[in-house]
C-alpha cells in the first residue's frame, strides 16, 4: 500500500473519524495559489485541480458516505499561505458553516501542526497506526438533576423516563449553546470507562431536542439537516459500549442499540453499541465483563434489527450468528422480541424486566437467573 501524501494529516483524520478513503491517490495539488487583489488576507486558488483527497463522513450533517473531502493540502503552507480552508461537504455544503468550519480546523490543528510534513510524492511502505484515542472534555454543561424544571426533563418524563436518575447514574447533561454541538443536539450523554485513576470520557452522543418549541423530531429536509443523534467526532462507536463502565460486573448483562434504552432498562444493567452493529470489539467487551464471571446476556434491539430487507440481509444473519454463539458460550442467553415500532426505550422497565423472565423462561434458565433479575422481585 502507497503512503498517502499528507501522512499527518491522513493519520490525523483517521484518529478523529474512524475510516478515511483516499481519492486520486499520489496526485498532486495543480492549482496556482495566489493572494486575493481585493484583500490581502486572503487566497485566491486558480485551477481546480486539488490532487488527492481524503474523505470522511461530514460529523455536521450525520452523512454517512463519506462526502466530506479533505484535500491533502489542508493547515500547509504554500506559497507562504496557510491554506485551512480546502475542504468541503458535498451533502449539505457544511463548510459554509463558519462554527463547523472553525470547529474542524480547530480540531486538526493539534495533529498538523506539529508534524509540518514535507509533501513529497515520492511511495513510503509502511503506514503508521493510529495512535490509541486520547481522554476528551465535555462541552459545557449541566447534569440534568440540576435542571429538574428544564423543558428537556418534561419531554423525557413525558416518554417515561426519569431524567434526575439520568442525571444522577448516567451524567446525562443538557448544554447551553456551544460551538462544539450542532444548534439542537445538546442532550449530552458522555461515554466513561474506568481507569485505576476514577472514570475517563472518552466521547459522547447528543440527542436532538428544541428547547423552544418543544420539538423532538428532527427535520430531514431542514439544511442543514437536523439529525436525530449527533455524535462526537473521533468517538469510536464499534470499540466502546455505552455505560459499560456502570453495568460491569452486573450477573444480567441487556445489550440495546442506544443511550436512552439504557436510561429506561436500567442504568445498573444495560449497555448500547450505538447501533445494531454489535462488532467483535463489543462481544470481546462483553466476554470479558460479563460472560467470562458467568452472567447472562440479554439482546435488546429494536425490531427492525431482526426484519430482513433487501438492503440488510447480511446484517441480519450476522446477528442471528452471533446470537447462536452467544448462547453456546454464555451461561445464559436470551433474545428480547419487540412489536415493531417498539424498543427498549419505549417499555416501561417493569415490563422489560418482565419480558426477561418470561423468555429466560422459555430458554430454560430461569430457575438459575431469577434470583438476581431486578426489578421484578423474587417470587
Ligand atoms: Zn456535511
Amino acid at each position: 500500500m502507497s503512503r498517502p501524501l499528507n501522512p499527518a494529516l491522513y493519520d490525523a483524520l483517521r484518529q478523529i473519524f474512524g475510516e478515511v478513503r483516499i481519492s486520486r491517490e499520489g496526485e498532486p495539488f495543480r492549482a496556482a495559489v495566489r493572494t486575493d487583489p481585493l484583500d490581502a488576507k486572503k487566497v485566491v486558488i486558480v485551477g481546480d485541480d486539488r490532487g488527492e483527497n481524503y474523505e470522511v463522513c461530514c460529523p455536521q450533517c450525520g452523512d454517512r458516505r463519506f462526502r466530506l473531502s479533505v484535500s491533502h493540502r489542508l493547515n500547509t503552507r504554500m506559497n507562504g499561505r496557510l491554506m485551512t480552508h480546502l475542504f468541503q461537504c458535498f451533502n449539505e455544503h457544511c463548510e459554509t458553516n463558519p462554527a463547523f468550519s472553525r470547529r474542524f480546523i480547530e480540531q486538526l490543528k493539534p495533529y498538523v501542526r506539529r508534524s509540518n510534513p514535507a509533501l513529497v510524492t515520492t511511495t513510503v511502505s509502511a503506514v503508521s497506526k493510529p495512535a490509541e484515542m486520547t481522554p476528551v472534555s465535555l462541552p459545557d454543561s449541566t447534569a440534568l438533576h440540576h435542571l429538574p424544571d428544564h423543558p428537556v426533563c418534561a419531554y423525557l418524563r413525558s416518554r417515561g423516563q426519569d431524567p434526575e436518575e439520568m442525571g444522577q447514574l448516567l451524567d446525562v447533561r443538557w448544554a447551553e449553546r456551544c460551538y462544539e454541538l450542532p444548534e439542537l443536539n445538546r442532550l449530552i450523554f458522555p461515554v466513561y470507562v474506568s481507569s485505576p485513576a476514577g472514570p475517563v470520557c472518552y466521547g459522547y452522543q447528543a440527542r436532538f431536542f428544541d428547547e423552544q418549541t418543544g420539538r423532538y423530531k428532527p427535520d430531514r429536509s431542514a439544511v442543514p439537516r437536523e439529525v436525530k443523534w449527533y455524535t462526537m467526532p473521533g468517538l469510536r462507536t464499534g470499540k466502546r459500549l455505552y455505560n459499560g463502565m456502570q453495568a460491569a460486573g452486573s450477573p444480567i448483562v441487556v445489550v440495546t442499540e442506544g443511550p436512552l434504552d439504557v436510561a429506561r432498562v436500567g442504568p445498573s444493567h444495560a449497555v448500547a453499541t450505538f447501533g445494531k452493529n454489535l462488532t467483535s470489539s463489543h462481544l470481546r467487551l462483553l466476554w470479558k465483563h460479563w460472560g467470562k464471571v458467568g452472567a447472562a446476556v440479554v439482546l435488546a434491539y429494536d425490531a427492525d434489527a431482526w426484519i430482513v430487507t433487501k438492503k440488510n440481509e447480511r446484517e441480519v444473519a450476522k446477528l442471528n450468528q452471533t446470537l447462536v454463539s452467544l448462547k453456546e458460550t454464555w451461561a445464559g442467553a436470551v433474545r428480547l422480541r419487540f412489536a415493531k415500532g417498539q424498543d427498549p426505550g419505549s417499555t416501561p422497565r417493569l415490563s422489560f424486566w418482565k419480558k426477561v423472565a418470561l423468555e429466560m423462561d422459555r430458554a430454560g434458565i430461569l430457575d438459575k437467573f431469577e434470583p438476581v433479575l431486578p426489578y421484578v422481585g423474587t417470587r
